[in-house]
């Protein structure tokens, strides 16, 4: 009987589980390996000792991320994604401390009541420039002078893109625009639990269901190849043989790609993102409220905790995270209130800084895809996609590196070797 082919898969963000599941699924023998403690990468749930459970993040999915909800749904999970403001997100001014609640499909804005303030005829021909695939400039500039710039575009780039808006990319918020555009794209989804009860979980659980097999605190050292192939990887406790017949996707961050394989070109500017947790009674069911005119953007509470996001927080990644939180709180606690929001006296603050939180993707020509230097190897994770590096960018990478290597239908499927179903060599797992 020939033998399933295998497939070996390093670090599980979500790239990697992405990847892994897609191979599981398509009958390959998986091996997966995790440097961290914990699979999800930048994508976590964060269980401290003695501390209250929150994310890294304030993650949230859109309609227009149809690989990401399709992979919860695989995974038994799509229905613990729930909708926190069906009826538009409560957008509170903390300048003049009024709330608004903005649609975020653009057909939404027939409505006044759902209109972004300052929205005028002046800026259809800027919103469609950006949605159409012409050539890049700075959001920033596009909207220059324009009040919808301050209350609607900003917050919306820093979102999306994780890159002030001086100079983030036009053309790579398009691409998620025009997705967003689509019918059900601007529905909003945040997990009911949290990314780890609601993502990561279900996802390791399926994949052990299938047979595959993960190992955490498993950091890969350096690789080795010959000719064409990559033949063995070296971890910090050992050194795991390549069968003639292994595949390898290395879903990591591009730093790491780059001490992998120095002579890659990969990229090397990132945004950091700060978000501050805070353990008070919350709401039921989960609620987001969005903030302007203030240090924070977003704001997620939860039954016992509220989280709270800076996307592009260049300009305070160093401060002190004492007075972060403080300032952090002093904003979002009206700005709850304002949207009904009913939460308690605020406890225990921690405050999460993720430098590298995503790529920079500013304005200019798309950074090429570094192309794996053996056969039997692809790269996944958010930083190759054209897409905005998030979490759709980063299953959509993954699937499409173990599709490729496992030969279904993928882009690079001419030049990719297909795996012949023959027995992995000896200790070649997790
Ligand atoms: C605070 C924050 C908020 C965000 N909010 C959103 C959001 O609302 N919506 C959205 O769609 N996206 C959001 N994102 C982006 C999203 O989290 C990422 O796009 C996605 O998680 C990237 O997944 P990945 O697998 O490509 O990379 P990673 O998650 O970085 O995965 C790489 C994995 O490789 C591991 N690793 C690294 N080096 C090694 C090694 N040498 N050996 C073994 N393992 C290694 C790492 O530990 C990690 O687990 C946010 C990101 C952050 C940080």
């Amino acid at each position: 009987m020939r033998e399933r082919p295998r497939l070996h898969v390093v670090g599980a963000g979500v790239a990697g589980l992405a990847a892994a599941l897609a191979a599981a699924r398509a009958g390959a023998q998986v091996s997966l390996y995790e440097g961290a403690p914990q699979a999800g990468g930048r994508c976590r749930t964060v269980s401290p000792p003695g501390g209250f459970s929150h994310d890294n993040g304030t993650h949230a999915l859109l309609g227009a991320n149809p690989r990401a909800l399709a992979l919860l749904e695989a995974v038994g999970a799509r229905e613990s994604w729930i909708e926190p403001e069906p009826a538009g997100l409560p957008v509170y001014d903390a300048a003049t401390g009024r709330l608004a609640t903005v649609g975020l499909h653009p057909l939404d804005w027939l409505r006044s009541s759902l209109r972004p303030e300052g929205l005028g005829l002046a800026d259809l021909p800027r919103l469609a420039r950006l949605a159409l695939p012409i050539g890049d400039r700075p959001i920033g500039a596009l909207f220059a002078g324009r009040p919808l710039l301050e209350s609607f575009v900003e917050p919306l780039t820093v979102a999306v893109l994780n890159t002030p808006v001086e100079i983030a990319s036009a053309r790579r918020l398009g691409r998620a625009l025009r997705r967003v555009a689509r019918p059900g794209g601007a529905r909003l989804y945040v997990a009911e639990s949290g990314l780890g009860p609601d993502l990561v979980a279900p996802a390791l659980a399926t994949l052990e269901r299938l047979g595959a097999r993960a190992a955490t605190g498993a950091r890969l050292r350096g690789v080795e190849g010959q000719g064409e192939r990559l033949t063995a990887l070296a971890f910090a406790d050992r050194t795991v043989p390549l069968g003639p017949s292994d595949g390898v996707v290395l879903a990591l961050p591009p730093a790491e790609i780059g001490r992998l394989f120095p002579a890659l070109a990969v990229p090397e500017d990132y945004e950091p993102i700060v978000n501050a947790h805070f353990r008070v009674a919350g709401p039921e069911r989960p609620r987001f409220v969005g903030l302007r005119g203030a240090l924070s953007h977003w704001a997620l509470a939860r039954r016992d905790h509220v989280s709270v996001t800076v996307s592009a927080a260049g300009a305070s990644v160093s401060d002190d995270p004492e007075s972060l939180a403080a300032r952090i709180w002093e904003e979002v606690a009206p700005a709850l209130r304002a949207a009904g929001v009913a939460i308690g006296e605020r406890g225990e603050a921690r405050v999460v800084k993720e430098k590298r939180a995503t790529i920079r993707q500013a304005a200019g020509p798309d950074f090429p895809r570094p192309r794996a230097p053996y056969r039997n190897l692809r790269f996944a994770g958010d930083w190759l996609s054209l897409l905005p590096a998030t979490i759709e960018a980063a299953v959509i990478s993954g699937e499409e590196a173990a599709r490729d290597l496992l030969g279904r239908g993928a882009p690079r499927a001419a030049s990719a070797p297909t795996l012949d179903p023959v027995r992995s060599a000896r200790g070649s797992a997790p």
